[in-house]
């Protein structure tokens, strides 16, 4: 048999294998399929082989509720895997008012205008360097034009916004504004913003609603506090700000509005960064303080009241009883998330949820209710990130209309604090991994550095720290690698692929590093803390 013949015929056995085979050829033979998300059944049409569902009894193969990352990200697979599929999709307004378009917390409230406000903070800081390195500008008169900036931020999201739209289009996702809960374990309601039902069946749902923001219950909190689902898109200048929360995201905008101008104050109840490493998160919280924002440590809001002057009055109790008093203009609650299922209905198909939390314990995304899955934030105990969500629905699609047996991995994900000065890692931090395998069997590795960049400017280098984290035995496997310094998500991003595929310290000392960088500094780490020995730097390039 002729290799060509050969190859035409394993294309063709790989085919017909897979679940929606017939739907591929088509589409391979630059036909659409007259019916697709097929289970089984071929039919041949007038002038083209054509799939028939078994299932046809519904209107789709897949139904997925919620337009954000995973959600998006499982229509698009599943679609292109041959599945009718629609998207549901509904933003409540914020208690002030605020609402958005279609894509989800990432473009909309998150990652996206986040990092656009943290690059502008980076900006008015490298303005202010640029002069010691011979630019002629007088740094003292350069402030935020803050209406320019939410404008442009908001300008591309809008955008964004747009192009997600019309990719739904183009892929013949259908998509429906509307709040969805469900009816039975087949069928969801989608009520529109005009009040209207829209109610659809499907064979597969995907549950992608993701979450938003907590407030406390203290007198004043809803009438005047926002929260990250308002700020990137403020009418008026924060002015004087109180953030309450210290996890990333109240760390994260305390940095860029700091970094902008405004004074920044963070109310913390207990600890900062949570799950996160202890020393790099104290390494953060020192060099914000340094750069001018303020920490209330072991306090607790009681009170947010309106001046006649329409400023914020904000009573709060520190450890000691002791009742303080402040103006602020804005106030901004970074309290946590909360899932948004108890919209869903889920008693109504017996959907279990975790108590407390309102979250779903999904085993490999599959919900208690068999042809109810669930991506994303709404998963109890997996990483609250965009990529994570992405990544699952995508395996979950090639899973269902695919014939793919892959699991996400929610392990060794890599993620970023973008605060002033970042924080990147990825695996285990030093108190986990001596929960893990005991302070004997590990190895800490550091360092302190000194980035060339920050020479000229003469800025402060005391927090620009790397932390390996390895087995002391054995093949001296990477648990965890930490980050504080510039571009800390490039740094980290890389160094997350090597501990996917293994990472030893012999390794990591062997590979040769770029210089002048920071992440070369990985590859330079060869201090422990068992030795006791000076992790600060000698020079910079020996
Ligand atoms: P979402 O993206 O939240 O999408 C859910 C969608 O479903 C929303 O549009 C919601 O309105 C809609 N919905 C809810 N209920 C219903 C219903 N009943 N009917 C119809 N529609 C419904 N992650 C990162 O990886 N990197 C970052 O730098 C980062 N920064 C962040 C900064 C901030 C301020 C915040 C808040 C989050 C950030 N995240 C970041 C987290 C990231 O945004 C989320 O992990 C991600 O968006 C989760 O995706 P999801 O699909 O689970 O939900």
């Amino acid at each position: 048999m002729s290799p060509m013949i050969m190859a035409t015929l394993t294309v063709f056995a790989r085919l017909v294998s897979s679940q929606c085979a017939h739907t591929k050829l088509l589409r391979l033979m630059g036909r659409q399929p007259l019916f697709v998300g097929c289970d089984v059944g071929l039919v041949y049409g007038r002038s083209a082989m054509a799939c028939m569902c078994t299932d046809h009894s519904y209107d789709y193969d897949f139904l997925v509720i919620g337009g954000g990352s995973g959600g998006l990200a499982a229509a698009k697979e599943a679609v292109g895997l041959g599945a009718k599929v629609a998207v549901l999709d509904y933003v409540t307004p914020s208690p002030v008012g605020t609402t958005w378009g279609l894509g989800g917390t990432c473009v909309n409230v998150g990652c996206i205008p986040k990092k656009l406000m943290h690059q502008a903070a980076l900006l008015g800081e490298a303005i202010h360097e640029a002069a010691t390195f011979g630019w002629q500008l007088n740094p003292k008169s350069v402030k935020i034009d803050w209406e320019a900036l939410r404008t442009a931020v908001q300008n591309h999201v809008k955008s964004v916004n747009w192009v997600t739209r019309v990719e739904l289009r183009t892929k013949k996702i259908e998509y429906f504004n509307a709040l969805a809960h469900f009816k039975d374990a087949h069928t969801v309601v989608g009520i529109t913003k005009k009040g209207e039902e829209k109610i659809l069946t499907a064979k597969n749902i995907l549950i992608a609603v993701g979450g938003r923001p907590k407030y406390p219950d203290i007198p004043g909190a809803i009438e005047y506090g926002i929260s990250s689902d308002d700020i990137f898109s403020l009418e008026r200048a924060p002015g004087k700000t109180l953030i309450i929360g210290a996890g990333y995201i109240g760390l994260e905008c305390a940095g860029f509005l700091n970094g902008l101008g405004y004074d920044t104050t963070i109310i913390i109840r207990s600890v900062v960064l949570r799950g996160f490493d202890r020393q790099m998160a104290t390494h953060i919280v020192e060099e914000m303080q340094q750069r001018g924002v303020k920490f209330n440590y072991e306090s607790k809001l009681k009170k947010v009241s309106k001046q006649e002057d329409d400023r914020l009055l904000v009573d709060w109790i520190d450890k000691d009883g002791q009742i303080h008093q402040d103006v602020y203009d804005t106030v901004l609650f970074a309290i946590g998330r909360q899932s948004l299922t108890q919209e869903l209905k889920p008693e109504n198909i017996g959907l279990k949820l975790v108590p407390e939390t309102g979250k779903i314990d999904a085993v490999n995304e599959q919900t208690n209710v068999p042809n109810i899955y669930a991506v994303g934030d709404v998963l109890y105990k997996k990483p609250e990130l965009t990529p994570v969500a992405i990544q699952a629905g995508k395996l979950l699609a090639r899973r269902l209309y695919g014939n793919s047996i892959e699991q996400m991995d929610y392990i060794n994900v890599a993620t970023t604090v973008f605060t002033p000065l970042e924080y990147g890692c990825v695996g285990l931090s030093e108190e986990a991994a001596i929960a893990l395998h005991g302070e004997q069997e590990i190895e800490i590795f550091h360092a302190y550095y000194k980035p060339t960049e920050f020479f000229i400017p003469q800025k402060n280098v005391d927090r620009c720290y790397v932390k390996v984290i390895a087995l002391r035995n054995g093949n001296e496997t990477v648990l965890g690698m930490h980050f504080v310094g510039p571009n800390a998500g490039e740094v980290i991003q890389g160094f997350a692929t090597a501990i996917k595929c293994g990472l030893t310290i012999p390794k990591l000392k062997s590979t040769v590093g770029i210089h002048p960088t920071v992440a070369e500094e990985f590859t330079r780490i060869n201090i422990t803390k068992r030795s006791g020995l000076d992790p600060k730097p000698q020079s910079c390039c020996s």
